[in-house]
């Protein structure tokens, strides 16, 4: 592929954009000069395009590999929403049945289908390495690549076996791509991955329109949550508990107080789930109280606010499930509630775990807690732990900028960190 082929005409013609948007062409072409690439962008910020543009002008196929079934779905239609012939983009994962794989296996063997998607446990599997080795593969794109870490926020064990697999299929150029940034993360990807020396696309993290509360949890934490959606009434949002119980409790109570809510967790059945996940971006309803099963992966440009009724289990949790707020660049509320007693319950949760994963939750969960006790700019705070430092003295939208704490209680806070 030569340095300068013109990459913003087939963006129109195949995306319908006028111009890229942040790193997406640099990482583009980076890719296409066949190197290892490596981006760290945040949600929304345009990820998808720079592995589905180039699958389009090179040849072979290539191979994304995604963790969830319904993120697949959706990208291949809306790929195939874009062709001619609806067979440029396939996946494959345990949904289908032999028939429906044999179908997407043709497609790709007569180089009709430029991207393939596939879920990190179906691509280990023997018949379909078998298969994969008999095609031309352009490159390899890992998608939400922080699920190889034990220190993202999603771990998912499969994505350790990508590499030995992609060994086994034969090698091509692999770009990974996460809105996690954080060092630990970002060197286990580059580690585990074998792309040590990829070039790195790291964009901002900031998310100027989010606004970032605290709030002490006490007795009326309910009652708070429902003044606070009647006085965003008619608005989208989301509220994550961290058990499945919580939620079906909250929910229960939101729809006795006439809030349009529905519960969404792992334990309810996908049709259930889907429903609901509909209603929620076709607007039917307005709240969704859901745990952090919810989310990944959902494109609803105007959820107005986030509210976490129990802390999150990691900062970089939280800023996933915050992200999800205001993606349209609108107004997105982020408040979190809190409690020492919360925070409590976590530790004693976590002595039933392995002690690796004791000490790794434990940390995690200090560094939300002196996030939450903190008398310190929020954004300042979340950058900084993304390696990004915020030099503004006052970022005008968070608690601890627009209502500063008294030296008093900044004190006192800082004493709780301190016992903690
Ligand atoms: P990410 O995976 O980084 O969270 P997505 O790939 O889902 O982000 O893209 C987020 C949104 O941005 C999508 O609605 C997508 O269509 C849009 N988008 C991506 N690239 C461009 C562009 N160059 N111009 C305009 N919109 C874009
Ligand atoms: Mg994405």
């Amino acid at each position: 592929m030569t340095k300068d082929v013109n990459l913003t005409e087939p963006l129109k013609q195949y995306f319908g954009f006028d111009s890229f948007k942040g790193d997406q062409e640099a990482i583009i072409r980076n890719l296409l000069a066949g190197n290892d690439t490596f981006v760290l962008m945040p949600t929304g910020g345009g990820k998808s395009l720079c592995y589905q543009l180039p699958s389009l002008l090179m040849e072979g196929t290539a191979i994304v590999i995604s963790p969830l079934i319904a993120l697949m779905k959706n990208q291949v239609d809306v790929m195939n929403g874009m062709s001619e012939d609806g067979c440029v983009a396939h996946y494959l994962n345990s949904s289908l049945n032999k028939a429906a794989i044999q179908l997407v296996m043709n497609d790709v063997r007569r180089g009709a289908t430029k991207l393939l998607y596939v879920a990190p446990e179906s691509l280990g599997k023997d018949e379909n390495v078998e298969f994969l080795q008999s095609v031309k593969v352009s490159f390899y794109a890992v998608d939400e690549a922080h699920c190889i870490s034990e220190w993202g926020h999603d771990f998912r064990p499969e994505y350790r076996n990508i590499r030995p697999t992609i060994l086994r299929i034969g090698e091509a150029p692999v770009i990974a791509l996460t809105a996690t940034a954080t060092d630990k993360v970002r060197s286990d990807i580059k580690k585990n991955l074998g792309i040590c020396n990829a070039l790195e696309f790291k964009s901002s993290f900031n998310r100027p329109n989010l606004y970032y509360e605290v709030r002490p949890k006490t007795q009326d934490v309910d009652r708070n949550i429902i003044m606070f959606i009647r006085q965003h009434a008619g608005k989208s949002g989301i509220i994550y508990c961290l058990s499945r119980k919580k939620v079906e409790e909250l929910s229960a109570i939101l729809k006795a107080n006439n809030i349009k809510a529905e519960p969404y967790h792992a334990g309810l059945d996908s049709a259930k789930r889907s429903q609901t996940q509909d209603d929620f971006l076709m607007e039917r309803i307005d709240v969704i109280v859901a745990t952090i099963a919810f989310g990944m992966g959902i494109d609803k440009p105007d959820v107005r606010f986030v509210i976490h009724y129990d802390i999150p289990k990691s900062l970089e949790g939280y800023y996933q499930e915050t992200g999800r707020a205001g993606r349209d660049g609108g107004e997105g509320l982020c408040v979190t509630f809190y409690s020492n007693k919360d925070l409590q319950k976590l530790e004693k949760f976590m002595e039933g775990k392995p002690v690796s994963e004791q000490d790794i939750g434990r940390q995690l969960l200090l560094e939300t807690a002196a996030y939450a006790e903190s008398s310190v700019c929020r954004r300042k705070m979340l950058l900084h732990y993304f390696g990004e430092e915020y030099t503004e003295e006052n970022c005008h939208n968070c608690d601890n900028c627009l209502h500063p704490k008294s030296k008093r209680e900044a004190k006192e806070a800082l004493l709780i960190v301190l016992k903690a």
